[in-house]
């Protein structure tokens, strides 16, 4: 008799939402985590004292898009959504400001004011392309397969009108894309900067779902837990115990156990635990290059992309609210602020990225969840978290993470104080996260927060190789899900929701 149905490897949140649906299910699970928390890149902690840092992932915006949260009945186990509106803010140097607003029409509306013919562009951008976010969302929410795309895309009706003219658009770069909508490079930026949040740069090609996906933002909306984006791993962890499963902490995976072409269980720490069915929730260059003994390491498993990182993100404890010179009230507080001058600044910035350069001007994410969530800092205090782009995780000449990050980190605070000037003097406590933190801390390689580059050559059934997408591996009782596997990166969960339908399927086969 194994010790349980099934055992996971790694508690990040799609592992989480694996294991918590085949606890739900009446499975007896175990999950095993690296770290001494749950959560992997979506955990919380009180870096300085009063204030809560997210360590990883911010802003729940794909997750809403599931029903995983409903069908979990994560609420039962202490999970509070905030729903945060307006979702945009980008301000610019000389006052301006453009916002994206929940309410598709608002956001028109304010458009329209501030750039006539802009707000009617961007209605018209939402309807060529709402089709195409339903199709890409479903897609998300089934296993990848050329079938499964077909259907979706072209059974689904997922372009509107002439495929022969929506197809050019959908090959393109996505910071072209913007072009054949919008005429102020005002409007284009926000749009790009971040679609660029998914890693590939607006010069790529075939990248153009990243800012056709836009109507989905106004489905979804954003939120986040309270307490911190942890407080849904938290939740998970609750939930999963509460249906007899078990959560081990500081429980490092040496090693899966393989009998001839089938996985039995894990080794941690030198004691052996064994399953019926094993789901890594690793990073993919864990699973088959560290936790798979060698003759079983498909040959696919060599060639993933991981590339050299992309973000580095600087947190900060506040003692006062920040305050943006383009709109001092406090919706700009509340939204994702998506700073960044135009197209031009992010190539910029990529060219340095390219060079194996920090680069010398970054584009940023600024979020102060603080205005929603009276929680996450003292009373007066804020939290100012950076996301900036793009941070090589490999510097070029040698240079070392150790020897630049205080300056580096300084550069991201300059870029950000030209926007709402007296920040700096406003911080009491600091974490800078670059990739080579990431790396260390959270165990992504290389400092992707993707895990694997999200493009074209892997994504749908190629993530995270061609043969092993579809949740399942070459190995019986072998199953994958996370970031390494489709849909990706980012909090949705949709991977961890996917793969646990697959291991159900299968376990409940072997029942009859
Ligand atoms: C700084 C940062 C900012 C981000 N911002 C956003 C955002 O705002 N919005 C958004 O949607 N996404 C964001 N992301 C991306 C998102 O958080 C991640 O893509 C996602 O959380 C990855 O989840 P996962 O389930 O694949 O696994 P991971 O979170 O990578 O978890 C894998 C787990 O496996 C564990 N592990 C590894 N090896 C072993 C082993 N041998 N034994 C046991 N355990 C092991 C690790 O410790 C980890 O807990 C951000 C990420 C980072 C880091």
């Amino acid at each position: 008799m194994p010790d349980f149905d099934v055992i996971t490897v790694g508690a990040g949140h799609n592992a989480l939402i694996t294991s918590a649906y085949l606890a739900q299910a009446g499975y007896k699970v175990g999950v095993f985590e690296r770290r001494d928390v749950v959560g992997g890149a979506v955990s919380t902690k009180e870096i300085v004292p009063g204030y809560q840092f997210d360590l990883g992932g911010s802003a729940h915006i794909l997750i809403r898009l599931t029903p995983i949260i409903e069908e979990l009945g994560l609420e039962r186990y202490g999970l509070e959504y905030i729903d945060i509106d307006p979702l945009f803010f980008a301000p610019y140097r000389d006052g301006e400001s453009v916002f994206i607003h929940r309410s598709e029409q608002k956001t028109v509306e304010g458009l329209e004011r501030s750039y006539p013919g802009e707000g009617e562009a961007y209605r018209r951008f939402m309807d060529d392309w709402r089709p195409f976010g339903k199709a890409v969302k479903e897609l998300f929410l089934s296993t990848p397969s050329p079938l499964n795309l077909g259907k979706k895309m072209i059974f689904g009706k997922a372009i509107k009108g002439d495929w022969k003219k929506a197809l050019p658009k959908i090959l393109k770069p996505y910071g072209e894309v913007v072009d054949s909508y919008f005429k102020e490079e005002r409007v284009k930026t926000p749009l790009v900067w971040m679609a660029a949040q998914s890693g590939p740069p607006p010069s790529e090609p075939f990248s153009s779902p990243f800012v056709l996906w836009q109507p989905l933002y106004h489905e979804s909306g954003m939120a986040r837990p309270k307490g911190g984006s942890g407080m849904l791993t938290q939740a998970l962890g609750r939930h999963i115990e509460a249906h007899g499963g078990q959560l081990f902490v500081n429980a490092s995976v040496e090693k899966i156990l393989v009998e001839g072409t089938r996985a039995t269980g894990v080794q941690v720490g030198g004691q052996v635990y064994t399953a019926r069915s094993v789901v890594a929730g690793t990073h993919a260059l864990e699973t088959f290059g560290k936790l798979l003994p060698e003759a079983h390491r498909p040959e696919g498993s060599r060639h993933m992309r991981v590339g050299n990182g992309f973000g580095a993100i600087l947190r900060l404890a506040l003692n006062a609210p920040v305050r943006y010179s383009a709109h001092p009230g406090d919706a700009a507080r509340r939204a994702l602020g998506l700073i960044c001058r135009d197209r031009a600044q992010l190539s910029a910035a990529y060219g340095d990225f390219l060079a194996g350069r920090p680069a010398a001007d970054p584009p940023i994410v600024a979020m102060s969840f603080s205005a929603v969530d009276d929680t996450l800092a003292p009373p007066g205090g804020e939290v100012l978290w950076l996301w900036a782009q793009y941070f090589p995780y490999e510097l070029a000449h040698g240079a070392r993470w150790a020897d630049i990050e205080d300056e580096v980190a300084e550069r991201i605070l300059d870029a950000y104080e030209v926007y709402a000037p007296g920040t700096k003097a406003k911080v009491v406590g600091k974490l800078f996260q670059h990739p080579e933190w990431l790396e260390r801390h959270l165990g992504l390689y290389r400092g992707n927060v993707m895990h694997l580059e999200m493009s074209l050559d892997q994504m749908f059934a190629l993530r995270p190789f061609l043969g092993m997408a579809e949740y399942k591996t070459h190995l019986k009782g072998l199953y994958l899900t996370g970031a390494s596997t489709h849909p990706g990166g980012g909090i949705m969960g949709a991977s961890g929701r996917n793969a646990a339908r697959v291991v159900l399927k299968d376990l409940e086969k072997k029942k009859v």
